[in-house]
């Protein structure tokens, strides 16, 4: 089979790391019989650079064409100086909108042979986790009508979902938890706010008619906060609104103490998808062969389980990054502190290529 997929490398690092995961999916291809072909755009300070906008319409239409678009970063204090509206970081904000995309998944994910990293305590780091926060994207407080009162000394933000909106971002979080272990944690507040109760209710609805296959349970969303400290290996899939998504996917990233290792995928209606590493640019160490690639990797792998269906194919690709990093294999951002040897970034990239054979 094959597939169109858009490489949308952007800035700093965001060239490096993409290379990286495109090499390992040909590598895969190859094993799997599949053909890969990539077409490149531009997006960000590049773009801007090239063109004076951060987000072509050739991007767009290029992204909107292929069956997937595979993103690095964007920014960089090169283009600090530049008018708000042509900033690097309007091209990420700017494909979600033109491709639909409104639903976002994070996994987070500790290895127990990466428990160092890990912030939590060492006995509950050992257990290690591995959830994904399922987050609707383009609803709630953040997109509701706000303002300030005449005196401009008060001001509100409104929450606002419809059963629509819900419906369609909990599909995604059910079906996400059927592709894992069949658990979804949904989150809400509803002993407080009249949102949470209709987004309860739709999801249970929901469980009820067309996932009963699935485990279906409620929490609050304080006690997801402190279950993510005290206990993160409860979590398979984690669904939420924007707001409680935006702040305990990060808490979750954090949680694992390794931002190279982190993917995410948005997604919308159509099998297509926007996958990229959690990480920025990272202009400080971008031309320096230092960058940790396996977050673009691991989202690249989130492409083939979520946009091609090819479970087996992620499943490779995961395995492969997995037992790279059992086997004690460490770029300079996982290494423990008196580590004296670590890979650089392309020598971890063919470490993984080399685990695949
Ligand atoms: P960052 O994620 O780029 O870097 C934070 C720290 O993590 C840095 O010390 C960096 O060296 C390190 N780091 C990040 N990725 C790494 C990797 N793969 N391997 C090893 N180390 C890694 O965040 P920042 O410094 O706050 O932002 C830098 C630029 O990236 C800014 O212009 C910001 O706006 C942009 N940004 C873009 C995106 C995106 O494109 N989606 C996301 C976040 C930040």
């Amino acid at each position: 089979m094959k597939y169109n997929i858009a490489l949308v490398p952007g800035d700093g690092i965001g060239p490096e790391v993409v290379e990286a995961a495109v090499k390992v999916l040909e590598v895969t291809g190859e094993k799997f019989g599949h053909e890969f072909c990539f077409t490149k755009y531009l997006a960000g300070g590049a773009a801007y650079d090239a063109c004076g906008e951060p987000l072509p319409q050739e991007t767009i239409d290029g992204c909107l064409a292929a069956d997937s678009v595979l993103f690095g970063s964007v920014g960089g204090p090169k283009w600090d100086g530049v008018p708000r509206e042509k900033r690097p970081e309007q091209a990420v904000l700017g494909l979600r909108k033109a491709l639909g995309l409104y639903t976002n998944l994070r996994p987070a994910k500790i290895e127990p042979a990466l428990a160092d990293a890990c912030v939590l305590r060492p006995d509950i780091a050992a257990k290690g986790f591995d959830l994904m926060i399922v987050r609707e994207l383009t609803g709630g407080i953040y997109f509701g009508e706000r303002g300030r009162n005449e005196a401009g000394d008060a001001a509100y933000d409104t929450e606002s979902y419809s059963v629509a909106e819900i419906e369609r971002v909990a599909r995604r979080g059910f079906e996400a938890a059927r592709k894992r272990k069949g658990h979804l944690t949904s989150i809400d507040k509803s002993n407080v706010l009249e949102t949470s109760r209709l987004w309860r209710e739709t999801v249970h609805r929901l469980g009820e008619s067309e996932y009963t296959d699935v485990r279906l349970d409620d929490m609050l969303v304080d006690n997801a906060a402190m279950q993510l400290i005290r206990d993160p290996s409860f979590f398979d899939v984690v669904l939420t609104s924007n707001m409680f998504g935006d702040i305990l996917s990060d808490e979750a990233s954090q949680v694992t103490g390794s931002i190279g290792l982190l993917a995410s995928a948005s997604l919308g209606d159509s099998a297509s998808g926007l996958y990229e590493p959690i990480h920025g640019s990272a202009p400080d160490i971008a031309g320096k062969d230092i960058a940790n690639p396996i977050a673009t990797i691991l989202s690249a792998a989130m492409m083939l389980r979520y946009s091609f269906d090819l479970g087996e194919e992620a499943d490779y690709i995961e395995k492969a990054v997995s037992d790279v990093l059992s086997d004690g294999w460490r770029t300079a951002d996982i290494k423990s502190p008196d580590a004296e040897e670590w890979l650089s970034g392309s020598q971890m990239r063919d470490k993984i290529l080399e685990y695949m054979k």
